[in-house]
Order: structure tokens, then C-alpha cells, then sequence
């Protein structure tokens, strides 16, 4: 068995060095626990939040341990009532090749999922948190503009998609132009634009959006956030969903100040995190998975393979690396 532990606090970008890989043994299950073999390990973008020491909504890691996340396995040995060899079960878990868990902080994975692993993308936590951040907090009628950053990233493409089943006008921002080409030709975006490329955002921003926009689904904020908000209508909605442009910043990127826009448009900005949403989970879960059935929402996974290419699959969400969502392949079932 190996594990992968933090083992420096990254200054900026993460580095593969502030990672260790340890042999460890592979632990046996007791009373009411299981022994999970890991499938499929997710990379986060909020891990980077983890890896600082400061006061969040949820504990930094600790250095020389384990890092956690969510992950897809199987069990291959039980001691507990209801889950049985052979289930595949999702968890917060090590990064670890094995697990042992408790059952109770296991989610059985429906055998009907096909692949297992969207219980990490579409139909897990990305999933989620387009649905309730765009639905809940944007509040999206047909007919509006709405733009998302970040759109060709796991949450950011079902934000857009789930706009565009909505009859909105929907405007993402990428990294690439491959990234733009798949959000217009493939799902069905109005419009894109290379963040990286372009020569004045709010230019073509504006162009994109000639009637202004009602919601803007942030995944990223900075310089691109202060274009986008220019251009936001009265009774705009923003759901703050991430920041990822000012994880890895040493110190503070002090903005133009919004609050005016904000004002004098009676616009709503507001921060949420997905967990916020638990008591609602089935409900998101229920109508995503319809909507991935009926082809209304498309998916796409960037999957390495290897536990050993684990912080380079992190990393690369830095550096924009991953069209949609960013996984590694441990093993086959
Ligand atoms: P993604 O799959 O979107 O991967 C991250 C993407 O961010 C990259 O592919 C890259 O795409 C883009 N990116 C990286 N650095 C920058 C930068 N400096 N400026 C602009 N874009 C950048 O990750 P997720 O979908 O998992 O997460 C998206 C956002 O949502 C993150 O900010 C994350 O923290 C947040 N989040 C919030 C949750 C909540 O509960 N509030 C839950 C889950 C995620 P590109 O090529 O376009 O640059």
C-alpha cells in the first residue's frame, strides 16, 4: 500500500516536491469498517485551500499526513452489515491505494452507474455544486444572459449546460481554444471566449453579451471576474462558487472596487459551498442524473492514469491542463 502525504506548505503554485510518497501497510478492517481499494481519486481545486494553515470552512491538512479526498473504490473485504465485496462505494477518503472506512461514511455507488467514476464529476460534488449554485442562488429565468468562467472545467461546463436547459443565453470563459471550440460545438454554448488569448476581454465579452448579463457563475475570480461585472444588468445574480485565479497568490490582488456595480444594479453576490445543500443532495442528484440520461448534459473526464501521477494531476488544475473533470485512475475493477 502507499499514501501520499503533504509535506510542505506550498508557496504558490504547488510543486510535486511538497508531496511524499510513503509505503505504508495495507490496514485491516474491524467491526463495522471496510477495506476499499481506490478506483478512481478525485483532485480538487479547493485541496489547494487545505494546504495553507488558515481559518476556512474546513480544517487545513496536516503536514506529514495523509491528504484526503473524495474517491471511488471498491470493497474487497467487510466487517460491516449492508455493504458486501465487491460494492463500489464513494468516500472521503486517503490518498491511498487502500482505505479501511467506516460503512457509515460510505456512499454506496448504484451498479447502474456506468462509469463509477461520474459519482466524482457530473454526479457527485461538481455536479452538485452547478446545480445549486446556479439554480438556488442565480435563479435562472429564460431569456437571460448568463456567463460562467471556468465554464470548460468540471463544475463550470454543467453550470452552462444547466443554463442552457433553462433557455438562457449562455457565454463561457476558458483557457484555450480548444476549450472554447468544445463549449460552442459541443455543448452547446452561445458563445466563448480565450481568457488567455484575447486582447480586451470586456470587448468581446460585450459583443457576447449584447443585452448584458443577469448572472455571472463565478469559478475564478480576479481580472476576469472585473470584466465580467461591468457588464451585469439590474437585478443581476452572481454565485461566488470559487476563486481559483487567487489560490496561489502570495498576497492579495486588490481589484477595482465592484461594490458600485453592485449597487446602483441592486445585484446579488453571494458565496455558497455545496455542502450547504446536503438536506437537498437527492433532489440535485435525482435531476442531474435524468438530464446526463437524456443527453441534455454532456460530460467529459480528463482522466491520468497511476496513483504515482496523483500531484501532477493536482498541479495541472493550476495550469488550466484538464477539460472537464480532472481524475486519476488507480486501478480497474
Ligand atoms: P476545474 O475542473 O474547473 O479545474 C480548474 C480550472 O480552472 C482549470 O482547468 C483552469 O481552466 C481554470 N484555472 C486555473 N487557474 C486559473 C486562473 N489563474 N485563472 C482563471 N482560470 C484558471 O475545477 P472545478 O470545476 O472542480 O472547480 C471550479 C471552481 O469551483 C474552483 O474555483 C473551485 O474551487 C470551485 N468549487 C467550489 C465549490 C463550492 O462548494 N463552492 C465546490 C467545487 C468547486 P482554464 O484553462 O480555463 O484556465
Amino acid at each position: 500500500n502507499q499514501e501520499i502525504r503533504l509535506i510542505s506548505r506550498p508557496k504558490g503554485m504547488p510543486r510535486e516536491e511538497d508531496f511524499q510518497f510513503v509505503e505504508v501497510p495495507i490496514p485491516e478492517p474491524r467491526e463495522g469498517e471496510v477495506l476499499v481499494r481506490t478506483l478512481y481519486l478525485s483532485v480538487d481545486p479547493y485541496m489547494r485551500g487545505r494546504m495553507t494553515e488558515r481559518k476556512s470552512y474546513i480544517a487545513p491538512y496536516r503536514l506529514n499526513e495523509v491528504i484526503t479526498g473524495g474517491i471511488v473504490g471498491e470493497v474487497v473485504r467487510s466487517k460491516a452489515e449492508g455493504i458486501a465485496k465487491g460494492d463500489v462505494v464513494l468516500g472521503e477518503l486517503g490518498w491511498r491505494k487502500y482505505n479501511v472506512a467506516k460503512a457509515k461514511h460510505l456512499t454506496k455507488v448504484s451498479p447502474h452507474l456506468a462509469p463509477a467514476s461520474l459519482a466524482l464529476g457530473v454526479l457527485g460534488m461538481p455536479g452538485l455544486t452547478a446545480y445549486f449554485g446556479l439554480l438556488d442562488i442565480g435563479q435562472p429565468k429564460a431569456g437571460e444572459t448568463v456567463v460562467v468562467s471556468g465554464a470548460a472545467g468540471a463544475v463550470g461546463m454543467v453550470a452552462g449546460q444547466i443554463a442552457k436547459i433553462k433557455g438562457c443565453r449562455v457565454v463561457g470563459i476558458a483557457g484555450s481554444d480548444q476549450k472554447v471550440q468544445y463549449l460552442t460545438q459541443e455543448l452547446g454554448f452561445d458563445a466563448a471566449i480565450n481568457y488567455k488569448t484575447t486582447k480586451d476581454i470586456r470587448a468581446d465579452l460585450k459583443e457576447a453579451c449584447p443585452n448584458g448579463v443577469d448572472i455571472y457563475f463565478d469559478n475564478v475570480g480576479g481580472e476576469i471576474s472585473d470584466a465580467v461585472l461591468t457588464l451585469i444588468n439590474q437585478g443581476a445574480r452572481i454565485p461566488i462558487c470559487g476563486q481559483i485565479a487567487l489560490y496561489n497568490l502570495e498576497k492579495p490582488d486588490l481589484g477595482p472596487r465592484i461594490q458600485t456595480q453592485l449597487l446602483i444594479n441592486r445585484a446579488l453576490m453571494k458565496g455558497f459551498i455545496v455542502s450547504d445543500y446536503k438536506p437537498r443532495f437527492k433532489e440535485g442528484l435525482t435531476q442531474l442524473a435524468e438530464w446526463v440520461r437524456t443527453g441534455k448534459i454532456k460530460y467529459t473526464e480528463n482522466i491520468i492514469e497511476g496513483f504515482e501521477n496523483t500531484p501532477k494531476a493536482f498541479i495541472g488544475l493550476f495550469k488550466g491542463e484538464n477539460v472537464g473533470k480532472q481524475l486519476v485512475k488507480v486501478a480497474d475493477r
